[in-house]
C-alpha cells in the first residue's frame, strides 16, 4: 500500500472517528479524552508525512499502524459509549483497510483485536448481555467475516497484480533480448558479407529450387553479370548451366567437392575455372544450397601455355646445337675414312676403315633412335604380357664383361610394351655400367608388391651429388663427356606411359639404386593371368 493511499484512508478514518466523538453525548468539548484523542489521531497522520515511503511499506510498519487505528477507534467508541450506535461501522471500516493493506497473517491478528475489545465494550457498557444478543452475535462474526473476506480478495488481487508485473517485466525483457539478437544477426550478415565479398576468389550460392541467393563482387566480374541477377533463376543464365549440374549433383548426394575444373563458355570466351563445392542446409531446412567457390584460371593457364611454349623453345635450342655437335663427329670420322677409303687398296685398311665407318653411321643411328624417343609426344602404349626378367637377362647376356647379378622373383610379368621397357632398362644398367669401376658389382632384383612389379637396379659406382641428384631427370642433362644426357628423361617418360613411377637413391662414392615400379595390369583394368604368362 502506498503512502499516499494510506494517509487518505486514515484521514477517512479519523474523519469517521472525529464524527463519532462529535456525536457522542458528550460531544468534541477542548480538552475532553474524545479532543485528546481526535487531535492525537490527527497528529499520527500528519507524522507518517515525515517517515520515508520506504520504511513504511515494511509489514511490521503497516500492522502497528494498523494496530494504532483499531486501539483509537476503539477507545473513542468506549468513549462515547459506542455499544448503543451505529458507531460500531468505524470498526468494519478498519478492519477492511487493514486487510487490505496486508496478508492474511496479519490482518486476522488485527481483526481478532478488534473484535475481542469491541466485546469488551459491549459486555462493558450491557453487564449481563447474553451472547446470543444481536451486537454479539451478529457484528462480531461479521467483522471476522469482512477480514477474512477483505484480505483474501486483496491477497489475490495482490498476487494476480503480481503475476502481471512480472509478465510484463518478462516481456520487456524478451523483447530486450530480441532486439539484441536482431541486432546481433544483422551484424554477422553483415560481417560474413564483408568477408564474402574481399575474397579474391568468386563465390556463388544457389538455393536448391535454382534461385541464385549470393554473387560476390568476383563472380560478378568473371561471369559478367550486375548484382540484380541475385534472385533470379539459374536457368536464365544458360552459361552457368554446367556448373548447376555439378553443384545439384554434389546437393543430391550430400557430399562436397574438393577440387575440380570445368570450363564455362562465357559471351564467347572460354573460361577455365578451379572449383570447389559445399552442400549447405540451414537451420530448420529453411534454406538448402549449395555454394561454389571458385577460381578463374585464364591467367595461370595462358602462363602455363607460355611457360610450355618458352621451354619446348629451349629444348629445341638446345637440341639443335647438341644434334648438331654430336652429329658432326662422327660424320667428320666418315668423312674422313670415305676420303682414305677412294685411294687404299689395302685389304686390311679397307676392312679397318668400314669398320670405322659402320661405327660412325652406328653412333649416328644411337642419337637418333635417342632423339626420336625423347621427341615423341606421349601416345598409348601398346599393352602386351612382359616378362621382365627375359629383358633384363638378355640385356646381361650383350655385357659379357660386366658383373651383373640377377635376383628376385622368377616370373615378373607385366603390362607393357616390351621394346619400351627394354630401352628403360638398358638406359639405367647402361649408367650404373658406366658408373663401376672395373671390379664394381651391378644387381637387377625383381618383386611383386602392390599390383605392381619392382625391379631394383642397384650399383656400387660412384654415385651422384645431391646437386645431381635434382637434375638427373633434365634433359640434356649429362656428367659424362660423350653422354647424351637424355636416356633418364626416357626412362621417366615410358615409365609414365606405362602408369608407373621410379625412385633413386644415390650417394656419392657408396653406389645409386634405381626402383622402378611398373603396374601389373593395364590402365583397363585387365590383369595378366599365369596361364597368359605362359603361353
Ligand atoms: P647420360 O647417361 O647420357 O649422361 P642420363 O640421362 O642417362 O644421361 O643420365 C644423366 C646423368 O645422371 C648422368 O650423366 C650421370 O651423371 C647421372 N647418373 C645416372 N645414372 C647414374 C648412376 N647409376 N650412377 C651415377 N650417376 C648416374
Ligand atoms: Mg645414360
Amino acid at each position: 500500500m502506498n503512502k499516499k493511499i494510506l494517509t487518505a484512508l486514515r484521514f477517512v478514518l479519523i474523519f469517521a472517528t472525529i464524527m463519532v466523538l462529535a456525536y457522542s453525548r458528550q460531544g468534541l468539548n477542548v480538552l475532553t479524552p474524545g479532543y485528546t484523542l481526535a487531535l492525537v489521531y490527527l497528529l499520527s497522520n500528519l507524522a507518517l508525512f515525515l517517515i520515508p515511503e520506504k520504511k513504511l511499506q515494511t509489514s511490521w510498519a503497516l500492522f502497528s499502524i494498523f494496530m494504532f487505528d483499531v486501539i483509537a477507534i476503539s477507545v473513542a467508541i468506549y468513549l462515547s459509549q459506542g455499544a448503543q450506535t451505529d458507531l460500531y461501522l468505524v470498526y468494519f471500516l478498519v478492519i477492511f483497510m487493514a486487510s487490505v493493506g496486508q496478508n492474511m497473517n496479519r490482518s486476522i491478528p488485527i481483526a481478532i483485536v478488534a473484535c475481542s475489545i469491541y466485546g469488551w465494550i459491549i459486555y462493558r457498557t450491557n453487564p449481563g448481555i447474553s451472547l446470543l444478543d444481536s451486537r454479539i452475535l451478529i457484528r462480531i462474526p461479521f467483522l471476522f467475516m469482512i477480514a477474512l473476506f477483505s484480505s483474501y480478495w486483496s491477497q489475490s488481487t495482490r498476487r494476480e497484480l503480481k503475476k502481471k508485473e512480472e509478465l510484463e517485466r518478462f516481456n520487456r525483457e524478451l523483447e530486450k533480448e530480441v532486439a539484441r539478437v536482431v541486432a546481433e544477426e544483422i551484424e554477422l550478415r553483415q560481417y560474413s558479407e564483408k568477408i564474402i565479398n574481399c575474397v579474391s576468389s568468386g563465390v556463388i550460392a544457389i538455393r536448391e529450387d535454382g534461385i541464385i541467393t549470393t554473387l560476390n563482387p568476383e563472380a560478378l566480374r568473371v561471369f559478367g553479370l550486375s548484382s540484380e541477377s541475385i534472385g533470379y533463376d539459374v536457368g536464365q543464365y544458360e552459361f552457368l548451366l554446367p556448373l548447376w549440374d555439378k553443384m545439384k549433383h554434389a546437393l543430391e548426394s550430400q557430399s562436397s567437392v574438393a577440387r575440380d575444373e570445368i570450363t564455362l563458355k562465357i559471351k564467347n570466351r572460354e573460361v577455365p575455372m578451379g572449383f570447389s563445392l559445399s552442400p549447405i542446409s540451414g537451420a530448420a531446412g529453411r534454406f538448402s544450397g549449395c555454394v561454389a567457390i571458385f577460381k578463374d584460371l585464364s591467367d595461370i593457364r595462358a602462363l602455363e601455355h607460355q611457360l610450355k611454349h618458352a621451354e619446348q623453345l629451349s629444348y629445341l635450342g638446345k637440341m639443335a646445337s647438341w644434334i648438331a655437335h654430336e652429329i658432326r663427329n662422327p660424320l667428320t670420322a666418315i668423312d674422313g675414312f670415305a676420303q682414305l677409303l677412294e685411294t687404299t687398296v689395302d685389304r686390311d685398311k679397307i676392312t679397318k676403315y668400314s669398320i670405322e665407318i659402320h661405327k660412325g653411321s652406328q653412333r649416328i643411328s644411337h642419337i637418333i633412335e635417342d632423339i626420336l624417343a625423347f621427341a615423341r609426344t606421349e601416345r598409348k602404349i601398346k599393352s602386351m604380357e612382359v616378362d621382365l626378367r627375359k629383358i633384363v637377362e638378355s640385356i646381361v647376356e650383350s655385357m659379357p664383361n660386366t658383373n651383373i647379378k640377377i635376383s628376385g622373383i622368377s616370373n615378373p610379368v607385366c603390362k607393357g610394351e616390351s621394346e619400351s621397357l627394354r630401352r628403360v632398362f638398358v638406359n639405367l644398367i647402361g649408367n650404373s655400367a658406366e658408373a663401376i669401376a672395373a671390379d664394381g658389382e651391378i644387381s637387377v632384383d625383381f618383386q611383386e608388391a602392390y599390383g605392381h612389379v619392382i625391379t631394383e637396379v642397384r650399383d656400387n659406382g660412384i654415385g651422384m651429388s645431391e646437386d645431381d641428384m635434382k637434375k638427373i631427370f633434365t634433359p640434356f642433362f649429362t656428367t659424362k663427356q660423350r653422354g647424351t644426357g637424355l636416356g633418364m628423361s626416357i626412362v621417366t617418360k615410358i615409365i609414365d606411359e606405362h602408369g608407373g613411377r621410379i625412385e633413386i637413391e644415390s650417394r656419392r662414392g657408396v653406389g645409386t639404386t634405381c626402383r622402378v615400379f611398373i603396374p601389373k595390369k593395364d590402365r583397363e583394368g585387365a590383369a595378366v593371368s599365369k596361364s597368359e604368362e605362359e603361353s
